[in-house]
């Protein structure tokens, strides 16, 4: 038997219904908002992704499913929708319309990552981008949007961590810091962190690895950024105080793609072992510049959604039911087939979901068949029912049996549906 490639999934009933409540809760969060949906490739120019997120970070160096196609180009599935997003915004000219661009998108992205809990090869994010808004208040309403997504899934006890990574003219600032207190340890670092000292010194500050070597005096972010990225990071912190969302300043939070600035974010589970992050997000104003159109900042979030349903199982939140089978059409004997056949078809025509027998069962396999997929009318038909045109109609959680002509059935099961 051919099995599924390792850290990929199949979502099968049973599980579905899980997924188009979370797709379908996103999709209202994003409209009472005010975000528009964007559907990009599922592969792009490998080069998009080396200039986009950056060859220092891990998903360049050595998570990217890339592959030459067969006019020999390098293509890569996409890690990550940032990227994928700012090259439709700048190709499709969304720039000239209305501002600020609002996205949002929700589908499978692809790292070679080593699975477990949590931690897969293909899975899905739901994500937003802003355009051209640097003010902070667009900052906080992202941050918001995301919090209030979790909370209509039903979730709670989660953790919002902020920070600001500041801008290209105070990060050489930090990155003098973070080299100055780093340079007599080098040899203790791991072998990525050197690597990091020498191209983006930041990300030091975020190495799983290294992170008890760092000691209380390590620089922060915060005490490097000039006064503009303070005034900016103070007033994203007092509009969610306005809306009165708590949330943890961490200063060590910098996030692993290289074109953050500003604002950065994260939001924990603590209950799902060791991949606690559900989502995280940032500003990231040099990143439009970065893929060759004109400076425009530019703010996101991605949330993992395989992430979001272990947290939603861990707590216990309540699925809403999906629609029952409203309609199966049992034929007592042959003879009634054909007409069962042409009925159900008449039933699912009005707009009420309607099933039938396809496997030649007697009436009694039938009638149990329609209990196992908990259908709410069965509509019976054997010979007497044939020669009166008339169906009997049994309502499976009354048990209540009613004898419908034909032409009046539709109107009958719509009226109690
Ligand atoms: P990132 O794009 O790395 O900032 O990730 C955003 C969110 O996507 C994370 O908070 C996770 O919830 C989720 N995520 C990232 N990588 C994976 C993965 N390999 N498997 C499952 N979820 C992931």
């Amino acid at each position: 038997m051919i099995t599924k490639p390792r850290g990929t999934n199949d979502i099968i009933p049973g599980e579905i219904e899980i997924w188009q409540f979370i797709e379908s809760t996103f999709r209202q969060v994003c409209r009472d908002y005010g975000y528009e949906e964007i559907r990009t490739p599922v592969f792009e120019h490998t080069e998009l992704f080396l200039r986009g997120v950056g060859d220092t970070t891990d998903i360049v160096d050595k998570e990217m499913y890339t592959f030459q196609d067969r006019g020999d180009r390098s293509l890569t599935l996409r890690p990550e929708g940032t990227a994928p997003t700012v090259r439709a915004f700048l190709e499709n000219k969304l720039q000239a319309g209305p501002q600020p661009v609002k996205l949002f998108y929700w589908g499978p992205m692809f790292r070679y990552d080593r699975p477990q809990a949590g931690r897969y090869r293909q899975f899905h994010q739901c994500g937003v981008e802003v355009f051209s808004a640097a003010d902070p208040a667009i900052d906080a309403e992202v941050i918001m949007m995301s919090m209030d997504y979790y909370r209509r899934l039903g979730l709670d006890n989660l953790a919002l961590h902020i920070n600001s990574v500041g801008c290209p003219r105070c990060r050489p600032v930090l990155h003098e810091k973070l080299r100055e207190y780093f340079s007599p340890h080098l040899d203790e670092l791991c072998h990525n962190c050197r690597t990091r000292y020498e191209k983006n010194p930041l990300r030091l500050l975020d190495c799983k690895i290294c992170e008890d070597k760092h000691t209380e005096d390590i620089p922060t972010t915060l005490n490097s950024l000039c006064n503009e990225c303070l005034e900016h990071f103070e007033a994203v912190k007092t509009y969610l105080d306005l809306l009165n969302l708590p949330y943890h300043v961490n200063n060590h939070l910098v996030r692993g793609l290289d074109y953050y600035t500003n604002t950065a974010f994260e939001i924990t589970a603590s209950h799902i072992g060791a991949q606690s992050s559900i989502g995280g997000g940032g500003r990231y104003n040099g990143l439009v510049e970065v893929c060759g159109g004109p400076p425009t900042p530019g703010i996101g979030y991605a949330l993992g959604l395989e992430r979001i349903i272990l947290t939603m199982r861990e707590q216990g939140c309540p699925v809403p039911a999906t629609d029952r089978m409203a309609v199966f059409v049992v034929n007592a004997g042959k003879a009634a087939e054909k007409t069962a056949f042409k009925l159900m078809f008449e039933i699912r025509q009005a707009g009420i979901p309607a099933d039938k027998d396809f496997l030649n069962r007697s009436m009694k396999a039938q009638m149990k068949y329609a209990g196992r997929i908990n259908a709410r009318f069965v509509v019976i038909i054997g010979d007497e029912e044939l020669a009166e045109s008339a169906a009997l109609v049994r309502n499976m959680d009354t048990k209540e049996q009613t004898k419908v002509p034909f032409d009046q059935l539709i109107p009958f099961i719509k009226d109690k549906y």
